[in-house]
């Protein structure tokens, strides 16, 4: 058999084991969170009772002993209801807890990843800043170590950071530049800041477009000390650690896109087959059925996209172009399924009680974070040789 298209037992009944979740306890709830701009504690906690924060990492740090791809699953499968409860275990896993597992030393590992595997308390990463996003060699928070005090001392603002201020939120591992090289290239670091530490300051929430029973915040550190021993990973190195972290965070992300895309068709299938209009369903005219088996095939096409690059990454294979392929196919067409599905439905496609409304709403941001369509579009180009 040259490939097969069939998920294993195992990983089929955690998709299936969280789908129902999905419908039964997030679907009915998410809404009012959402309308409310409320962050939904109640959700996070039974994930994490499921063991959703702790499915890649191994046992021995309170994991579920699973790999990257059944974090994947499982994201699309929120994201089929819900982008904030998704968007929220994507980073807690992928940015929050992943930066601790495959950087940190035994201690760290040990001092927070169990607390983080179980959900009882969210991890966040910061690298964007007020001036830097796409960009992030530009960073201009710093971090410089006294040694006296065997402190690294944080100056800096970091913006739009997920997971960063709720009341369960324990760390935020920062970037920071620590030094220069001879040619005057910042070199830069991650250090774990612990939340409640003086001098790092969490921010109200945005008001944002989407995503709005997520956590996002700007924070600012002030003189802001830490121990030496926060320091995650090689001093220098953190430029490369994010790139690590981000590349395996497309993945994630184009999983919750197809995600959204399949809940776009999920919502549009029933609309138009129950919706009159001219005396008989709008689903039995050509032009919508054709919509919905575009919106069909993006969704699919899409799906087999994250599973390649994620299927790679397990593997031990290459996967930087094909994150990148799935990242950026995946978010447009989630724009695109979610402008279609709010088309279907209508004048109630534009009202947020109905849950396409908020699809459309979530759906922009996949083309903007985790690297923007043209930044994924720039490391396509690059690994298809081309440069400048
Ligand atoms: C809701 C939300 C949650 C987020 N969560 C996090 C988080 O948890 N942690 C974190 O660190 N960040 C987070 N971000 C930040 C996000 O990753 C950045 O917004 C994103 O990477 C883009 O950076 P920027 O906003 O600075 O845009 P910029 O980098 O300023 O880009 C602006 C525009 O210029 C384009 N552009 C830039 N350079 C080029 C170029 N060379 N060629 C062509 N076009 C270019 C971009 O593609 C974009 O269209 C989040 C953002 C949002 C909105």
């Amino acid at each position: 058999m040259p490939i097969d298209h069939r998920l294993s037992e195992e990983y089929e009944e955690l998709r299936a084991t969280v789908a129902e979740f999905a419908r039964d306890v997030i679907a009915p709830k998410i809404g009012q969170f959402y309308e409310q701009e409320e962050f939904p504690y109640e959700i996070v906690r039974e994930m994490g009772r499921m063991g959703l924060f702790g499915l890649p990492f191994p046992e021995e740090y309170g994991g579920m002993g699973g790999d990257y791809f059944a974090l994947c699953l499982v994201l699309e499968e929120l994201a089929r209801v819900d982008s904030s409860v998704a968007i929220t275990l994507e980073a807690g896993v992928s940015l929050g807890a992943m930066p601790v597992f495959r950087f940190g030393t035994e201690e760290q590992k040990r001092e927070w990843l169990p607390r983080l595997c179980s959900g009882e308390m969210l991890g966040a990463f910061g690298l964007t800043e007020p001036d830097c996003g796409s960009d992030a060699g530009g960073t201009r928070t710093t971090a410089r170590l006294d040694e006296a005090a065997g402190e690294w001392v944080i100056n800096g603002t970091k913006s739009f950071i997920t997971n960063s201020g709720t009341d369960i939120t324990g760390l935020v591992t920062v970037t920071a530049v620590t030094g220069r090289t001879d040619e005057g290239r910042p070199l830069i670091s991650s250090i774990i800041v612990p939340s409640g530490t003086p001098g790092f300051t969490v921010s109200k929430k945005y008001s944002k477009v989407g995503w709005n029973a997520s956590d996002t915040r700007e924070l600012s550190f002030t003189d802001c000390r830490v121990p030496a021993a926060n320091l995650l990973g090689e001093k220098g190195r953190g430029y490369a650690q994010f790139l690590r972290i981000l590349d395996e965070g497309r993945i994630a992300i184009a999983a919750l896109a197809t995600g959204l895309a399949q809940g776009c068709v999920d919502e549009s299938v029933e609309y138009a087959r129950t919706r009159e209009a001219f005396g008989r369903p709008i689903g039995a005219n050509q032009a919508i059925q054709f919509k919905l088996a575009d919106m069909e095939m993006r969704a699919h096409t899409s799906r087999l996209a994250w599973r390649d690059a994620a299927s790679r990454l397990v593997h031990g294979e290459p996967f930087k172009k094909e994150a990148a392929l799935a990242k950026l196919y995946s978010s447009e067409i989630a724009v695109t399924n979610a402008r279609e599905a709010t088309q279907v439905h209508g004048g109630y496609g534009f009202m947020n009680e109905y849950p396409v409304a908020r699809m459309w709403r979530d759906a922009k941001i996949l083309e903007i974070g985790e690297g923007t369509s043209e930044v994924q579009r720039m490391l396509i180009a690059r690994e298809l040789g081309l440069v400048g």
